[in-house]
């Protein structure tokens, strides 16, 4: 089994489009700007933690160069990674952006050493992010290992001897699965280290720990009992949104925004090759109310004409004539792989629409994200002549936070 786990990633992601970031202190933000959420080793050592605001890591890192994050850069970095593995792996589990698990059968004549190295390698080579890569013989075993090879490690340790070292040094903490409560129940009968915990008796292991914890037991003994998950979960939701910048009661500018921010969303549903079961339109008042509409398209879809027909309706319930609106989200949910859905028995006749889909997608792409866009948001002119907004400030993927 191996794992692969990219350093420093968001860091790394933004030194590949820009060269001169390399060696130095750099700060990703999030959040709208707000805080630190990945830093470089370099400014790691100067004191900044992920999670720190952004004034604070001003004091401990000056000359720090700090970048907006950019998700989808994230995500067409993180497939190329993703293409690199399948080629050495006949089995491998997206487990998160920049983390994967992976089968490791090493071509004939080949180490595991040397399949952990080839792909550390193949992989600087071919997408510019370095990553580190553990191979063991369980997952639990191959994702301690890679934790302790950081950065741009390659390391295969399959002998129980070398195992055994291996986890005297690490605190039992440093298995995912085991935070501050669970090791609280392990450290009266003695067991603090990997070690510890994988020379302890079984039966106590699972009455301190229930059935997951002897599943790393036996993990931790070198027996595989998680396996890889070759399927990536889709996403629970998309979404997208955000604040208007100058709040608005007017019906036509509220319109708009809800046009534009279904153009964004579509954009995310093509992107991860999904169709919206549901839409939810969020609307945030400056008294302080919030307007929230519902609704269903007969079939899943990824259609504009579609989903505007079925978010129409949930504007006109998100709304409070008359007060003004600050913010605006729209959420797709009930995602379902685009090849998958049902026969589109009750969708209207697909050729125009497609059409014009297929026609808008291919002149954006030559042209600029929104050069061709739908009417109805004329009323956002300046949005769209600002450069500032090619950027999404509050782009979720996976999950919804407001
Ligand atoms: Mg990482």
């Amino acid at each position: 089994m191996g794992h692969l786990d990219a350093d420093c990633f968001y860091v790394s992601a933004e030194r590949v489009r820009d060269e001169f970031l390399r060696d130095k202190a750099v700060g990703v933000l999030g959040n709208q700007g707000a805080c630190v959420i990945a830093k470089s080793y370099e400014m790691k050592a100067a004191g900044v933690g992920t999670g720190m605001p952004i004034w604070e890591a001003l004091v401990k890192c000056p000359t720090g160069i700090y970048v907006k994050r950019d998700f989808r850069w994230y995500e067409v970095l993180s497939r190329l990674m993703l293409d690199v593995v399948r080629e050495l792996s006949p089995r491998v589990e997206y487990y998160s952006i920049d983390e994967f698990f992976f089968l490791a059968g090493p071509a004939r004549g080949r180490t595991f050493q040397e399949l952990a190295v080839a792909l550390r390698d193949r992989i600087w080579e071919r997408v510019r992010v370095p990553v580190t890569v553990g191979i063991a013989r369980t997952r639990t075993l191959a994702k301690l290992i890679s934790d302790s090879a950081k950065p741009f490690g390659a390391w295969a340790v399959l002998d129980p001897e070398a195992e055994a070292k291996l986890l005297a040094d690490r605190p039992v903490t440093e298995i995912t699965g085991i935070a501050g409560r669970r090791a609280a129940r392990l450290a009266p009968w003695g067991i603090r280290t990997c070690l510890d915990l994988a020379r302890a008796d079984r039966r106590l292991v699972r009455a301190l720990l229930t059935a997951s914890g002897e599943a790393l037991w036996w993990e931790l003994n070198g027996d595989p009992v998680q396996p890889i998950h070759p399927q990536r979960p889709l996403h629970k939701a998309l979404s997208r949104g955000g604040s208007f910048g100058e709040a608005t009661s007017d019906p036509v500018v509220l319109y708009a925004w809800l046009v534009r921010n279904l153009e964004r969303l579509i954009e995310e549903l093509e992107f991860h090759a999904v169709c919206a079961g549901r839409l939810t339109v969020w609307v945030a008042y400056k008294d302080g109310r919030v307007g929230v509409g519902q609704a269903a398209p007969l079939v899943p879809s990824d259609r504009f004409d579609i989903l505007l027909d079925t978010a129409r309706p949930c504007l006109r319930r998100a709304w409070v004539p008359r007060v003004p609106a600050a913010r605006m989200h729209l959420i797709a949910e009930r995602l379902t792989p685009k090849g998958r859905r049902p026969l589109g028995l009750f969708d209207p006749p697909a050729d125009r629409a497609e059409a014009i889909a297929r026609l808008k997608r291919e002149v954006n792409a030559r042209h600029g994200r929104f050069v061709l866009r739908s009417g109805a948001t004329l009323p956002l002119a300046a949005i769209y002549r600002d450069t500032a907004n090619e950027y999404d400030i509050c782009d979720v993927r996976g999950k919804i936070c407001f």
